[in-house]
């Protein structure tokens, strides 16, 4: 498969990477997260205390921990120097913990990851529960949204929509961004500043971002497959070819292994086979080559894509996107809902990553996807909440498994901990951060703590506890959360935006007024 993996040597590690250690698999590994002082002891701009434990060095005992594969363990004592864990050790007796040594009871996770967002998307929540409609009435109302929002007022959205994620556990984010334009397409004196004001919303959120900068170029594909206009809009969208596509990103400065800012990394998407012609996919391709940078695509949401691809094409969206290279272990298509037998193969076979949104693609009507013979093929799978009609990772996770019950009429495809490394690992992978996801010395500092004394899980056993969490757990749940050696939740409180609620009314407010 000519896809992005093939593209040649990609940029090492090691000492420029600052010593980051490089995961088995050459996959480049950027700059840690959040920033540490010169002094080396990380201090929350929330003003936590950090406990002593030498310089740099926290260290929390979790009462129960899932690592991030096989069993949850107990007494698990965790270390971190910096942004990153140096040392994990689980069956710790109370009685050996050090000193100053942070307690978290509940389950202890690694970081989840939100693999595909659009944060303007969280203004319709609710809005369009009202009444009927389609997958493309509903497009209309977002429309309305994209045509109101500004630099300014997108960043006030996004961090107060990535806050909420902290809240739900999220460490990292993939923000499909293709909202680049000023109002008729007419760029911003700085053209990337709309992207600018998402990397600034993660930074002012506790969150690390990939930045999947979007190529959008035509309104769609009739029935009859004919590229469509751009309406006014869409046009906000477009920076007319691809080739100034490339140029623009280029001008938004990601170094030779695609970081924008230490929490900050850039990646490519194509929106889809609708909007992006497949001469034109090439540049974004390349991009992803040069940088070692993630690619992301839209596919397949809708059988309507389906027919005007096939009309104008005659290959299904998979089709057209694996023959122009866009497929390969770097590569996640989202959705996948509506997906041949040889789709599924080729994206099984090229390794090819699956971002399934279930809640998004259950409150829009787009129906189920074929998420257990896509793993079974070979896709890794990964989830986001996308439109945000609810932001609860545990709850996409747990839809995967509940989804292929309906459409199996079988329990069991998936079990807890496939769902777990779905949100976890596999997601932070699929946005260019292999390094975290997991709680093993070395991984990025991530833990997410879930309480186990909500009246959702009071009672759970010990022996299913990751059950129980996953498929009865919610975002409400979570206590406590660390990013990158960063506290960013703490009892449930937001340590930098206090009142989230908040803030997402101030943002939501002149959106829908
Ligand atoms: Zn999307």
């Amino acid at each position: 498969m000519a896809g992005p993996e093939d593209a040649g040597p990609v940029p090492a590690g090691g000492p420029e990477a600052g010593g980051v250690p490089v995961p088995a698999g050459g996959v480049p590994v950027p700059a840690g997260g959040v920033p540490v002082p010169a002094g080396g002891v990380p201090v929350p701009a929330g003003g936590v205390p950090v406990p002593a434990g030498g310089p740099g060095i926290r260290r929390w005992y979790a009462e129960l921990a899932w690592l991030g594969r096989g069993e949850v363990r107990t007494g698990v004592l965790i270390e971190a120097s910096g942004n990153f864990f140096r040392a994990v050790t689980p069956d710790v007796p109370p009685e050996a913990v050090p000193p100053g040594t942070e307690r978290r009871p509940g389950l202890t996770l690694p970081g989840l990851a939100n693999a595909h967002s659009h944060a303007f998307h969280r203004a319709l929540r609710g809005i369009t529960e009202a009444g009927e409609g389609t997958f493309w009435t509903w497009r209309e109302r977002m429309y309305q949204v994209a045509g109101r929002l500004s630099p300014d007022s997108y960043l006030a959205l996004a961090r107060a929509v990535y806050a909420e994620m902290a809240l739900a556990g999220v460490t990292c984010v993939g923000e499909f961004h293709y909202l680049h334009h000023g109002p008729g397409g007419s760029p911003y004196p700085d053209p990337n500043e709309m992207g600018r004001s998402l990397i600034q919303a993660a930074a002012g959120a506790g969150l690390r971002i990939t930045l999947l900068d979007t190529c959008y170029l035509t309104g769609g594909l009739a029935p009859d497959g004919t590229p469509e206009p751009l309406s006014p809009v869409q046009q906000r969208f477009s920076d007319g070819d691809a080739a100034r596509w490339a140029d623009r990103l280029a001008a938004l400065g990601p170094d030779e292994r695609g970081m924008l800012a230490p929490h900050a990394r850039a990646g490519v998407a194509i929106h889809s086979v609708r909007a992006v012609p497949p001469a034109q996919m090439h540049p974004v391709i390349d991009w992803s080559h040069r940088l070692g940078a993630p690619l992301h695509a839209h596919l397949s949401e809708q059988p309507a894509e389906n027919e005007a691809c096939l009309a104008a094409y005659g290959a299904t969206p998979a089709r057209v996107l694996e023959d122009a290279g866009a497929l390969g272990p770097r590569s996640t298509m989202v959705h996948a809902t509506h997906l041949t037998r040889h789709d599924i193969e080729l994206l099984g076979g090229s390794r090819t990553c699956v971002c399934l949104c279930p809640s998004t693609e259950a409150f829009l009507a787009d129906g189920i996807g074929p998420a257990g013979a896509l793993a079974a093929a070979g896709s890794p799978l990964t989830v986001g909440s996308d439109s945000h009609a609810v932001i609860d990772l545990l709850d996409e996770a747990r839809r995967v498994e509940l989804d292929e019950r309906l459409a199996s009429g079988r329990r069991g495809r998936f079990g807890a901990v496939a769902l777990a490394e779905a949100a976890t690992v596999a997601g932070h992978t699929c946005l260019g951060w292999p390094q975290a996801g997991e709680i093993v010395p070395g991984a990025l500092a991530d833990l997410v703590t879930v309480r186990l004394d909500s009246p959702r899980l009071a009672g759970a056993a010990a022996a299913t506890i990751l059950e129980s969490v996953i498929f009865a757990g919610s975002a409400a749940d979570v206590t406590d959360v660390v990013t990158s050696g960063r506290d960013v939740v703490r009892d449930g409180r937001h340590l930098l935006v206090p009142d989230v609620p908040a803030a997402l009314t101030s943002a939501l407010r002149p959106l829908l007024a």
